[in-house]
Formats: structure tokens, C-alpha cells, sequence
């Protein structure tokens, strides 16, 4: 029986993409359990993150009070100031570097832990009132070439259908994943189909985790190389008559040109360039063919290079030739890592789209907007998260606001970002904790996390779900909504929104994808997958009619392969590899401050193969120093036959020792993500 007190609270997960709903169970600010009951992705699961990783609510770590930094010339601190002191002092310094410089000497990065409404806000405020489409969010750093590469080819950048439906397939390929640990309840369901129903399973990875050592067919391409395979292996399955002509035929554009694409991609290139041998390549093109049904997910080993964007979208292209498209138990699954990366970019934080992906560069939308906001708003595109850091080292930008993201340690070559914002003369930064990056702020801004406000995020599913608030802010600290109204309203602005619901409204009545989303239709469990029509109606699986481009087809997209930017080479010999662990969320920010996670994996470590460990003299617990072109971090070696050979691999959940030092200034050449992925490195042994 419960206890007097105690109170239950319908939440979703803030640790990752999956959206596992559930139940907490709260006393006074005491958090009791967590009880997942009815979640739509999740039913009565969670991985260890999702039932214990909230202690750092109440951690003593937590910002109370905003922050103000002082300077005596020599050293510079940080005394606890009022909101009203904090927020004069963001107000004129906002305008008086607009009044010099223009309203594009100011750039604003949203947080995809945060919640759909607050990046709503976030855009808002940096387009209606401080006038610069200068604004993006942290997906910048993961997933935009997954959207890119959907965009291109089916015109919408979301998974094609739910997670029940990857389920329903024949065959589910997963590509640079390390799904049982990036997004563990929905491992869970891709292991119990395959063991349970048959279900075929093909990895494809550098690394050997959980799910490669599960795979019917795990195969390890040379790194950066998957879109060499995948093209081969398309190639090979349409030399054969084997691709899906009826539905190319009728909805899809451009197949001559792409198959005229295709002529260098031969098996026996791929084998040169993958390593994968051409009888595994025909093989995996006869399973993609033989399944009912084929659903590819694929995360950040895709998506972290300078080609991410391309290899995503020659994964599109394999799901067309075989028609694996508009129906349950196939397409595309690009799987969002936080929480809330699906509705940080939806919500409109992003330099070039608002809401809904609706262009900035589109007369007749922009006019529906500044209409709605009563403003004139700017066409010019704005900088991402990459340029904005070039354009503070060129002094053209001036002033930083960054809400809820550690970008010292979140984005590649962390050195360099750490000598941009040591120079940017105005810098807030809105956290719950005193992150690496709140180091070089002049205003921190203490928020609240997801259990102490209410709100709504969309998981990798489209799903969008509501979070309602448990406890009250923990001192001082306000939703991240609140502070961006308040900051708003000092610049000028005349926002009266008294609840999230109120933003929510406003989106739905400017964004077709959102037109019936309501909190009344988002109640407790209940969820809606966009796009959503007015009338309620959601959109479990994409595409069952048709694409949504001007003629209802899709287009295939031809590609040509180009090498990675950063390979190992003479001066650095090795190659190094980063990613997630189970027990952390991304670097770390919030699940090192919970004793019981923090415990399991308290030190960073280097993966190294047997055979490298054995010709250099190292075992596992050797000290090692690991050095890229870009920086220098130590780390404890692990000897490990996940990796193999040259290869290496880190964790990315270091905050002391961030892997990012060694990453580099190489991006996507599509988008600007950080090739992550494309680091050589050499080791010492110390
Ligand atoms: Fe679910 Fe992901 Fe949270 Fe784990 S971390 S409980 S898989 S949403």
C-alpha cells in the first residue's frame, strides 16, 4: 500500500532516444522508484539508466542561483547574484552587442535534453526578438545526416515507422550501432524477435559488441566504408533483376540515373576497399532480398564521418531498389541518441528551417510566421553549431547563449572550442550543473531537469509524449521555458505563456506536421506520432500512400564514395573509435553525478586488440597516453577482442578525460556534423 505523501508522477526518460515512459514514485524531494507500467515503447521495461540514473536531481552538484562572473583583473570567479541582477545584465549586454555589431553577431544553441516547447522558445526568441536565424541544437553533433540522407531521398527526416514495427521485419540491418547499449529496451525487442521469431539479424561495425556477437551475419568493414558496401551490394541485387521494379516503377524518381551511379561499385572494388569478401557481400544482398521485410537502423558509426550524410542516404537508396518502404516492418531507423533529439530539430532550433522543417528561405512561411509574431524576421540562413565556433575565432560573433549543452566536451576538438569561448566576449550558459563549459561563461543560469517541469518530447519513433512535473525546482533554479520567457520579455518581447501547454498550442496552429497535437490528445500515457492532422489522426508508419515530395515519389540519389579526411597513417599509426557505454549518458553530465552508475564505470579506458596489446607490452590496466593531431588525453588500457588490430575505442563519457580532445575540425560535407569517427591517434605506454 502506498504511504501517506508519497506521490506518483507520469515521466519519460531523459537518457535516450527509445522514450521509455513510466511512473516515479516521489516523497518531499525524496525520488523512490521508478515504475515503468504502460509505456507505448517500452510497456513494463528499462535499462539501468531509466530505473536509476535520477539521483543527480537532488545531487549536491545542482545549480541554486544564477551566477554572475567578477573579474579584479588578475583572477575571475563567480558570486551568486538574483534573477533580476542576471537578467538585466543578459538584457544589455544582448543589445548593446546587437546595437554595434547586428543582430547576427548573436547565435543561440537549444538542448535536445530539453523539452519540445523550450526549443520552440529558444528559436523564437533568437529570430522574433533578437532577429538572426543564428540558432541549432546539439543533433548537429549526432544525427542531421541521417535527416539529410532521408531528405534527399523520402523527403522526411524521421524513422518510417514505430519501434513495434522493426518487430514485424524479416530482417533488421543494423549499421554503426551499438544498440544494446546506446538504446537498450530496444535492443531488447530486436533480440527477442530474433530469438524468438526468426527474425534475421546483420550487423555491420568496426566493433564487435553485443548485437555483432547476436548477428547471423556480422561483417567489419574497414572504417568509413559502409557506403562502398551498401552501394555494392544495391548494385549487385539490381544486376540480378532482383530489385523491387513494380514499386520502383510507381514511386519512386531518377532509377536510371542512380543505377548508371552505381557502374564503379563492383564487388570486387568493395571487397578492395571494405575488406569484406564478395561471397559475404552476396550474401548479405541475398538476405536483404530473401527477407519479408527489412528494416535498417543505423546511429552515429554512420553518421560521425565526413561522408555521413551520403552513407545515410545510400542506405535509403538500398530501402527503395528493394521496396522497403510505406509498409509496417521496413525502412529507415535512424536511431536518435538524446532524449529528446527527434523534437530539438522538429521544434524549429536549427539555422535554416522553423517548426515542422518549414524553410526559412520560404517567402509565403516566413510571412505566416512574422504575421503570428507581429515581427519582421531575417531571411539571411543562420550559422550551426560548427560555424558559430569559426565565426567567434574570426570576431564575428560576439555573444553565446547555449541552454543545456556541454559543448566543451560534446563537440569535436574540444581544445579549440575551449579557445573560441575563452574569447567570445558575452557567453551564458543556462545548466543544471556547472558544466566544463560554464568555465568561460559570464552568466550561468541555474534550470531545472525533466522530473521538476512539465513539457513533451518526441522520441526516435516521431512519438510525441508528455513529462509532468514531480518536484519543484531545487532552489533558485526555473524550466529552461520560464528563463527563455523572461530573457525574452527584457529584450522586448510581450510572451504571456503560463504553461507549456499554452507554447504547444501556438506550434500546432503554425506547423502542418503538429496541426492536431494537443495536450488533451497527449494525456498521461497517451502519445501522438507526427505528422499528426488536425483532427488527431497520427502517423504510426511513413509513406503508406505515398512520399512526401510535390508528385508523391521518392527519388533515388546517386552517390560517389570519397576517403575518410583522417586515416592511420605513419606519424599517427592507429585508429580510434568513440561511442557510448550502457551505465552513462552521453559525457556523462548527469549519470556521473549518480553514486551507484558512477561506481561501475569510474575510469575512462582505451580498448586495445589482443594483437596490438601483445607487440607494444600492454595488458589491461597499462597507463597509456593517446595523442591525436588535435590533443592529448591518458587513459588505462582494456584488452579487449571487441576491437581488432589498429583499431581503438573510448568511451565518450569522460568528462575528465573527454575523448574530444583528440577528435578533429573535420565535419560531414553535408552537414557539418563532426567526423568523430575519422580520428588517427598514436599510444605511448607510460
Ligand atoms: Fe529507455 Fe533509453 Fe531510458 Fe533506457 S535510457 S530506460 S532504453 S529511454
Amino acid at each position: 500500500m502506498r504511504e501517506a505523501g508519497t506521490k506518483r508522477t507520469k515521466t519519460v526518460c531523459t537518457f535516450c532516444g527509445v522514450g521509455c515512459s513510466f511512473e516515479v514514485w516521489t516523497r518531499d524531494r525524496h525520488i523512490l522508484k521508478i515504475e515503468p507500467t504502460h509505456g507505448p515503447a517500452n510497456g513494463i521495461s528499462t535499462c539501468v539508466k531509466g530505473k536509476f540514473g535520477y539521483e543527480y536531481t537532488n545531487s549536491k552538484a545542482r545549480l541554486h542561483t544564477p551566477l554572475i562572473r567578477v573579474n579584479d583583473g588578475q583572477h575571475s570567479t563567480y558570486r551568486e547574484a538574483s534573477w533580476e541582477e542576471a537578467l538585466t545584465l543578459i538584457a544589455s549586454r544582448f543589445t548593446e552587442i546587437k546595437q554595434a555589431h547586428g543582430p547576427d553577431a548573436l547565435a543561440f544553441i537549444a538542448s535536445s535534453k530539453c523539452t519540445n516547447e523550450e526549443s520552440y522558445l529558444m528559436q523564437k526568441l533568437a529570430r522574433a526578438v533578437v532577429g538572426t536565424n543564428n540558432v541549432d541544437n546539439c543533433s548537429r553533433y549526432c544525427q542531421t545526416p541521417a535527416t539529410m540522407g532521408l531528405s534527399r531521398t523520402v523527403k522526411t527526416g524521421g524513422d518510417s515507422g514505430s519501434i513495434a514495427d522493426i518487430e514485424k521485419a524479416g530482417l533488421v540491418l543494423i549499421v554503426g550501432s551499438n544498440t544494446s547499449e546506446s538504446h537498450p529496451v530496444l535492443a531488447t525487442r530486436v533480440k527477442r524477435s530474433h530469438k524468438l521469431r526468426g527474425q534475421r539479424l546483420i550487423v555491420s561495425d568496426i566493433r564487435k559488441h553485443e548485437m555483432a556477437e547476436r548477428a547471423d551475419l556480422f561483417i567489419r568493414p574497414t572504417p568509413g566504408t559502409d557506403l562502398v558496401w551498401v552501394s555494392a551490394v544495391t548494385k549487385y541485387i539490381i544486376d540480378q533483376g532482383w530489385h523491387a521494379k513494380d514499386f520502383i516503377e510507381q514511386r519512386v524518381n531518377h532509377f536510371d540515373e542512380y543505377y548508371k551511379s552505381l557502374e564503379s561499385f563492383t564487388l570486387e572494388y568493395a571487397e578492395k576497399i571494405t575488406s569484406i569478401s564478395v561471397e559475404t557481400l552476396k550474401q548479405v544482398a541475398e538476405e536483404v532480398v530473401k527477407a519479408d521485410g527489412v528494416c535498417i537502423l543505423w546511429a552515429m558509426g554512420v553518421t560521425q564521418h565526413c561522408g555521413g550524410s551520403d552513407t545515410s542516404t545510400s542506405l535509403a537508396n538500398l530501402l527503395l531498389a528493394t521496396g522497403n518502404f510505406g509498409r509496417p516492418g521496413a525502412g529507415a531507423y535512424p536511431l536518435r541518441g538524446h532524449n529528446n533529439v527527434q523534437g530539438a530539430s522538429d521544434f524549429g532550433s536549427l539555422p535554416n528551417f522553423y517548426p515542422g522543417y518549414q524553410g526559412t528561405g520560404d517567402a509565403e512561411v516566413r510571412a505566416k510566421f512574422e504575421a503570428a509574431w507581429g515581427v519582421t524576421l531575417p531571411v539571411t540562413k543562420g550559422k550551426d553549431n560548427h560555424e558559430m565556433i569559426d565565426a567567434i575565432m574570426a570576431g564575428e560573433l560576439h555573444s553565446l547563449y547555449i541552454k543545456g549543452e556541454d559543448t566543451i566536451t560534446s563537440d569535436s576538438n574540444a581544445n579549440f572550442v575551449e579557445q573560441a569561448l575563452s574569447k567570445i566576449p558575452f557567453l551564458v550558459v543556462q545548466d543544471i550543473f556547472f558544466s566544463e563549459t560554464a568555465r568561460y561563461a559570464d552568466v550561468v543560469l541555474p534550470a531545472s531537469p525533466s522530473l521538476e517541469k512539465d513539457g513533451t518530447f518526441t522520441s526516435t519513433e516521431r512519438r510525441i509524449q508528455r513529462l509532468y512535473k514531480a518536484l519543484d525546482p531545487l532552489g533558485d533554479s526555473k524550466p529552461d521555458w520560464e528563463i527563455i520567457q523572461l530573457i525574452a520579455n527584457r529584450l522586448g518581447g510581450d510572451w504571456k505563456y503560463n504553461h507549456p501547454g499554452d507554447i504547444m498550442d501556438e506550434v500546432a496552429s503554425l506547423t502542418p506536421i503538429f496541426a492536431g497535437v494537443t495536450y488533451e490528445r497527449l494525456e498521461g500515457f497517451k502519445s501522438l506520432q507526427w505528422p499528426v492532422a488536425e483532427d488527431g489522426t497520427d502517423s504510426p508508419v511513413l509513406f503508406l500512400k505515398e512520399f512526401p515530395f510535390p508528385d508523391g515519389k521518392a527519388k533515388f540519389f546517386p552517390l560517389e564514395w570519397i576517403e575518410p579526411s583522417e586515416e592511420a597513417g605513419v606519424e599517427f599509426d592507429l585508429h580510434l573509435n568513440n561511442g557510448r557505454v550502457l551505465e552513462h549518458f552521453e559525457q556523462g553530465a548527469m549519470t556521473s553525478k549518480v553514486d551507484g552508475i558512477n561506481r561501475m564505470t569510474p575510469l575512462n579506458w582505451v580498448e586495445v586488440s589482443p594483437e596490438l596489446a601483445a607487440a607494444r607490452g600492454m595488458e589491461s590496466g597499462t597507463k597509456v597516453e593517446v595523442e591525436s593531431r588535435w590533443g592529448m588525453i591518458r587513459a588505462r588500457v582494456l584488452v579487449t577482442d571487441r576491437v581488432q588490430g589498429n583499431e581503438l575505442y573510448m568511451p565518450m563519457n569522460s568528462v575528465k578525460d573527454p575523448v574530444n580532445r583528440l577528435t578533429g575540425a573535420h565535419v560531414d560535407r553535408a552537414t557539418h556534423t563532426p567526423a568523430y569517427k575519422e580520428t588517427a591517434v598514436r599510444l605511448r605506454v607510460l
